[in-house]
């Protein structure tokens, strides 16, 4: 047995001994699961994250402690161990660890999850979606959704992330792959219209696949760009998988029609009610020759975002993250394989679900091949793309960079219905980038020393 096979062996045997404390009242168990980390995480790579669970622990009142608690009431048992397993143990520890050897030794990024789409189509035609613009017909077979899979976790990435279109249109060979491989965890974002009794209780016999599913604020806000009838499609799913302790989230992308629903805190009490775990937010993005700007946040919604998504996160037991708001917390622009990529219905490697610019794809290169490509090693340089994180994209706060890398590597439009220059998507976000930056400097300054708005926070 060589030192590799030694080293992993011991680490199963210690996660098993981990797994029992999952059986335990959370108040007993979860001290001892501390006590266990520090042990098993000698290389102190999630040293950080450890500090702030024993602050959450130190504070049962707290809208943290309550969100972990419920884990033991609102979870099915198994699933909330495989969870541990697969996202505590798998993504973060091990994953980590052999992700930053392979950053050593190749040299380029190495992505803590990988966002894949199955399939381009999708059963509802929302207003400004991204996918749309790749077409309806696209679909990436079984056979290389798993090769993916196995290449990322060759190179430490244990967490898989479907896109689309709607990747429930390939239900089936969502639950082979989480069969196939045990040992990762899988999301996916969905319109959540095809969640239904039958994966349900897949689900609950595979164990790890939880869904994120997209809801832009109330019923009106969620049916304006998503069609009739989808908010209560999202509320019926929603109760199935709370009846069947199940976890799940919501996937919220606001636009400047939606800001006032979807920062509200009836939305977040009412997906807390439903039984959500976690809200991601998500900033429209002006991709593709037909996307509408207007829907673009002015600055002044795109500070109430700041504020109210800070304010549920310090006191609402649900675990929320505006992606473009919260870049201080993962060092800016996460794409390119900093901390993900994606890989599209036609097999395009892009850096970002928003760029859809490629110069590798899964039929001519390895993923590795992929990561030290002129486009990924371009992100990999550039990275943070403004010290202000608050500024993070190098398309919508940085649109200069995005041209310049597009210009460097040669990428190409992966748009197949109408492909976009670099040029025009950069044209479209300067006026954007222009009219935030200074909200984006007085927030960054506010939080950063001076005593604002943001002391509190
Ligand atoms: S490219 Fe822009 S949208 Fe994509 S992860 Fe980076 S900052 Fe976010």
């Amino acid at each position: 047995m060589n030192d590799l096979n030694f080293r992993e062996n011991m680490e199963h045997f210690a996660v098993a001994t981990a797994l029992k404390y999952f059986t335990e009242d959370p108040d007993k168990g979860l001290p001892k699961l501390l006590d266990w980390a520090d042990k098993f995480d000698r290389e102190n790579v999630a040293i950080g994250q450890r500090r702030a669970f024993r602050k959450v622990l130190d504070d049962p009142e707290g809208n943290w402690y309550r969100l972990i608690k419920s884990l033991w009431t609102d979870i099915d048992p198994e699933v909330r161990a495989t969870f541990f397993e697969n996202f505590i143990v798998n993504t973060a520890l091990i994953g980590l660890n052999r992700q930053n050897r392979a950053k050593e030794k190749y040299g380029c990024n190495i992505p803590w999850a990988i966002l894949m789409d199955p399939t381009s189509a999708c059963n509802l035609h929302c207003t400004g979606c991204w996918a749309a613009e790749y077409g309806n017909k696209l679909n990436m077979s079984y056979e290389t959704l798993d090769s993916i899979i196995r290449q990322g976790k060759e190179l430490g990435t244990y967490m898989f992330i479907y896109s689309g279109g709607e990747p429930l249109v390939r239900k089936a060979d969502i639950i082979r792959l989480c069969k196939a491989h045990p040992d990762c965890q899988f999301l996916a974002f969905t319109n959540g219209t095809l969640i239904d009794e039958k994966f349900a209780e897949e689900m609950l016999r595979v164990r790890n696949f939880i869904p994120a599913i997209s809801i832009e604020g109330d019923q009106q806000a969620t049916d304006a760009r998503r069609g009739d009838g989808t908010y209560q499609a999202v509320i019926r799913a929603m109760k199935l998988l709370q009846e069947k302790k199940l976890p799940f989230g919501a996937s919220c992308c606001y636009t400047s029609k939606n800001v006032e629903s979807i920062s509200s805190e009836e939305f977040i009490d009412s997906l807390i009610a439903h039984g959500a775990k976690f809200a991601w937010f998500f900033h429209y993005m002006p991709v593709g020759i037909d996307a509408p700007v207007e829907l673009l946040p002015s600055p002044e919604q795109r500070e109430t975002m700041y504020h109210k998504i800070r304010q549920y996160r310090a006191t609402k037991p649900i675990f929320t993250i505006d992606f473009q708001n919260d870049g201080e917390y993962v060092g800016g622009c996460i794409a390119g394989g900093h901390c993900y990529l994606h890989i599209n219905a036609n097999g395009d490697i892009e850096p970002c679900a928003f760029i859809h610019y490629s110069d590798s794809s899964i039929y001519e290169k390895t993923l590795l091949e992929a990561y030290q490509s002129p486009l990924f090693m371009a992100y990999k340089e550039g990275q943070p793309f403004h010290e202000n994180l608050l500024r993070p994209c190098p398309m919508l706060e940085n649109p200069e960079c995005l041209r310049a890398m597009a210009d460097h590597s040669g990428a190409h439009s992966t748009d197949l219905q109408s492909p976009e220059s670099a040029e025009h998507l950069c044209e479209k976000c300067i006026p954007y980038a222009e009219n935030w930056a200074p909200t984006a400097e007085k927030l960054w300054g506010c939080s950063h020393g001076c005593k604002g708005s943001s002391e509190a926070e």
